[in-house]
């Protein structure tokens, strides 16, 4: 499919001008990046192996009847989505304490919390996307009082349904971000879960090992991070082909 200019490119994708008004390709690169772009690197398959994974989670949230900006998978790399306004904010759900929670509040890592915890952070790199309040997205306008309730029901069952899926193949959901875009249907807005969700947005640990299968891997020097990321999508059976592990030479 012919896709149109580039509108935006990011750490981990490009967006491209979709076929029709209102859509918009989203290209998966393989680049990585960790601590606002201080660590860098590419790695071979990590796209579309991010395209697969986050086509399976927003079919299936769809399905749930949860909206998603998801329309078409294109190819290994490429998917149609619906073009949206992203609310300026990452939403972060959180049911074991790990990563910037841990080190804010001094809680073991893998420790169960009472019960999900939502955060959201305001989306600047160049201020390391702070941690801010409901008081503060409503003050400075980001969202209404009305989107955040909206935000707060989608976050959940995200989670929700994340959960359940992963804990089917065996895998802990630790926590994960989403975005949130807002799609205009003549006079009306609607909320959306937009960007992506896959182990690049996500902390997902083996149930019974706790080995890391997502990108801390790649933050915290673990081992190969495609052959984390393609053992997710081995056990959701949702492996694409030509990203499979290398076969082992033996002599
Ligand atoms: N996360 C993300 N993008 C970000 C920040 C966080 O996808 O810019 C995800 C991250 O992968 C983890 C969750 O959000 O699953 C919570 O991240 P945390 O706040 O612990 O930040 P980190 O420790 O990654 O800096």
């Amino acid at each position: 499919m012919a896709r149109g200019k580039k509108i935006y490119e990011g750490k981990a994708k490009i967006l491209f001008e979709g076929p029709e008004p209102g859509t918009i390709v989203q290209y998966f690169k393989d680049d990585a990046t960790a601590f606002n772009a201080e660590k860098q690197d590419v790695i071979d398959g990590k796209g579309a192996l991010n395209n697969r994974l986050s086509e399976y989670f927003m079919i299936g949230l769809n399905h749930i009847g949860v909206p998603t900006h998801f329309l078409k998978r294109l190819n290994m790399r490429e998917q149609l989505v619906r073009s949206c306004e992203i609310i300026p904010l990452e939403v972060i759900v959180r049911n074991y304490a790990a990563g910037s929670m841990s080190k804010r509040l001094g809680i073991e890592e893998g420790t169960q919390l009472p019960r999900p915890i939502v955060e959201y952070c305001y989306k600047d790199d160049s201020l390391g996307d702070p941690l801010v309040s409901e008081e503060h997205i409503a003050a400075f306008g980001w969202a209404s009082q009305q989107d955040m309730d909206d935000i707060l029901g989608l976050a959940l069952r995200v989670n929700d349904y994340m959960s359940g899926v992963m804990y089917g193949v065996g895998i802990k959901l630790v926590d994960f971000k989403i975005e949130i875009g807002r799609v205009y249907e003549g006079d009306f807005q609607r909320l959306v879960v937009a960007d992506e969700i896959s182990p690049d947005s996500c902390r997902l640990w083996d149930l019974e090992t706790g080995q890391k299968l997502d990108k801390d891997v790649f933050r915290r020097d673990l081992g190969s991070l495609t052959d984390a990321y393609a053992e997710v999508a081995r056990r959701l059976g949702v492996m694409p082909k030509g990203t499979g592990p290398k076969p082992t030479l033996v002599n």
